[in-house]
């Protein structure tokens, strides 16, 4: 069997009378993007602060890298929720000093952070203090922190909140390369279209449970409706009615064909052609992470009432 960097068996949290965190269980494959996603309050923080050995759980397992949390800490890059620098310090510095106390020789430490700054845009920014850059460059600078000693394991809570569009597509960049080199990440964010163009596999927490969880692709197919997207030539409109057809939406210049039952895309696309209709486009509605994340919501909110 691959190794698994992050197994959690029955973990459970509570603060006072708030459950955070109750009997989650999931595991982590070698080499993937992992999203853990969630409204605010699910207890996403909570759970990546036990995986970083920051709090500890009430009940429940956690291996990380096959250790504890705290034994793993070494091996792990951590960007957390709320960032901190010091903010006198001078930028290569402050870097120098965060790798050589994750172990790497300050020599070393400081040619990787050089190395990090110009690859992020900041090369010029290296002998200024901390408090003299912009939010956004304060931000690179913490992920570089993280970054430095080359972790196995990534743990990004929130990485592109605070950044423009540039930085973002940087960013994303970055953590494709880091996978393609394989290193495992799980991030936490709520910019559901950034996930969706990066998570291999994603994990939906809601009141401190996971209520949806597995590889994107699987996870979007049992989301599948069987809705499909139909673009006809001209102006061409379609019948209201359709056989087996349920509704007939018109939307952005198209339509949208939803099925009575368990009509097949193919079937639809005959009754089309059949009729004449001069089809340009065709194509099954995937359902969107946000999509997903809006219904699975909503269902676990009806089983409560
Ligand atoms: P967000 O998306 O808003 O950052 P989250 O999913 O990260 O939310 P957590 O911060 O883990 O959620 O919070 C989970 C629950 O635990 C919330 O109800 C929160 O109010 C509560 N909580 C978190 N930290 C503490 C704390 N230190 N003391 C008391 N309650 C807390």
């Amino acid at each position: 069997m691959t190794p698994r960097p992050i197994v959690v068996q029955n973990v459970s949290k509570t603060y006072g009378s708030v459950r955070a965190l109750q009997r989650v269980s999931f595991s982590l494959p070698e080499g993937v993007i992992f999203a853990l996603l969630g409204p605010n309050g699910a207890g996403k923080t909570t759970l990546i602060r036990i995986l970083m050995g920051i709090l500890p759980a009430d009940e429940g397992q956690v291996l990380v890298l096959g250790t504890s949390p705290i034994e793993a800490r070494s091996y792990v890059g951590y960007l957390p929720e709320a960032r901190g620098l010091y903010r006198q310090a001078r930028v290569l510095e402050l870097l120098s000093y965060l790798g050589a106390l994750k172990g790497l020789s300050l020599a070393e430490a400081r040619r990787e952070a050089l190395a990090w700054l110009d690859r992020l845009g900041l090369a010029e920014w290296a002998r200024r203090h901390v408090d003299e850059l912009s939010h956004g460059m304060q931000q690179k600078v913490q992920l570089i922190a993280a970054l430095l000693h080359r972790p196995r394991l990534i743990v990004f809570d929130e990485p592109f909140q605070g950044l423009d569009p540039v930085n973002v597509q940087l960013v994303k960049d970055l953590l494709r390369e880091l996978r393609s080199q394989g290193h495992t990440i799980l991030l936490s964010s709520h910019q559901l279209h950034h996930v969706e163009a990066l998570a291999d596999h994603v994990a939906l927490i809601h009141r401190g449970r996971i209520v949806e969880e597995g590889p994107l692709a699987e996870v979007k197919a049992r989301y599948r409706k069987g809705d499909v997207r139909v673009h006809v030539a001209g102006d061409v409109p379609l019948p209201s009615t359709l056989p087996g057809v349920r509704a007939v939406q018109q939307e952005n210049g198209g339509w949208r064909l939803i099925p009575e039952g368990h009509q097949a895309p193919w079937e639809l696309l005959a009754s089309l052609t059949q009729m004449g209709l001069p089809v340009e486009r065709f194509e099954v509605v995937e359902p969107t992470l946000e999509d997903i994340f809006l219904q699975a919501v909503e269902t676990v909110q009806q089983e409560a009432r």
